[in-house]
C-alpha cells in the first residue's frame, strides 16, 4: 500500500482530560507519523462546515456542539495506507463495540464523546486536510 495522509482530530472530550499524549502515542506505535498538529477552538460555523456532510443526521447539532465545547488537536498522519490503518488504531465509532486496545475502546466517553475523528476514505482525507492545513504545514 502506498503512503498517504490522513486528517485525524483529538476531540474536545480527549483535551479535557488531557489524553493528547496517549493518543499521540497509539498513532506512533501503529506506524502513524505526526507530521502536523495544531490545538484549535472552533467557532460553529467552522464546525457546522467541517460536519455538513452529516447535516441531516439527527445527532448532527449535538456534534456541533460537542466540537465546539473545548479546544481540540487537528493532526496529519502519514504511513502505508493510513486513512485505513488510523480507522483501525481509533475502533468502531461505537466505544462499546470497538475492539480492545484501540483509542476509542481504552478513552471514549460515548457514542458522541468519543476521543478521535479520522477520516473515512483517501478523497475525504485530501479534503479534510485542506480544510484545516495550508500547504505550507504539510512540507517540513
Ligand atoms: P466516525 O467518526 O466513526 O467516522 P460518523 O462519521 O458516522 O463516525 O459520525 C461522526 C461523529 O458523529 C462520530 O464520531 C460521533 O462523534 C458522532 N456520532 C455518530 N453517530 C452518533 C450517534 N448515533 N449519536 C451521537 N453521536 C453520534
Ligand atoms: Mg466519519
Amino acid at each position: 500500500m502506498a503512503i498517504e495522509n490522513t486528517l485525524s482530530i483529538i476531540k474536545p472530550d480527549a483535551t479535557r482530560r488531557d489524553l493528547t499524549g496517549l493518543v499521540n502515542a497509539k498513532f506512533e506505535k501503529a506506524g502513524l507519523k505526526i507530521i502536523a498538529q495544531k490545538r484549535l477552538h472552533l467557532s460553529k460555523a467552522v464546525a457546522q462546515k467541517f460536519y455538513e456532510v452529516h447535516k441531516d443526521r439527527p445527532f448532527y447539532n449535538d456534534l456541533v456542539e460537542f466540537m465546539i465545547s473545548g479546544p481540540i488537536i487537528v493532526q496529519v498522519l502519514r504511513g502505508e495506507g493510513a486513512v485505513i490503518l488510523n480507522r483501525t488504531v481509533m475502533g468502531a465509532t461505537n466505544p462499546s463495540e470497538a475492539d480492545e486496545g484501540t483509542i476509542r475502546k481504552e478513552f471514549a466517553e460515548s457514542i458522541e464523546a468519543n476521543s478521535v475523528h479520522g477520516s473515512d476514505s483517501s478523497e475525504n482525507a485530501i479534503n479534510e486536510i485542506n480544510f484545516f492545513f495550508a500547504e505550507i504545514e504539510l512540507l517540513i
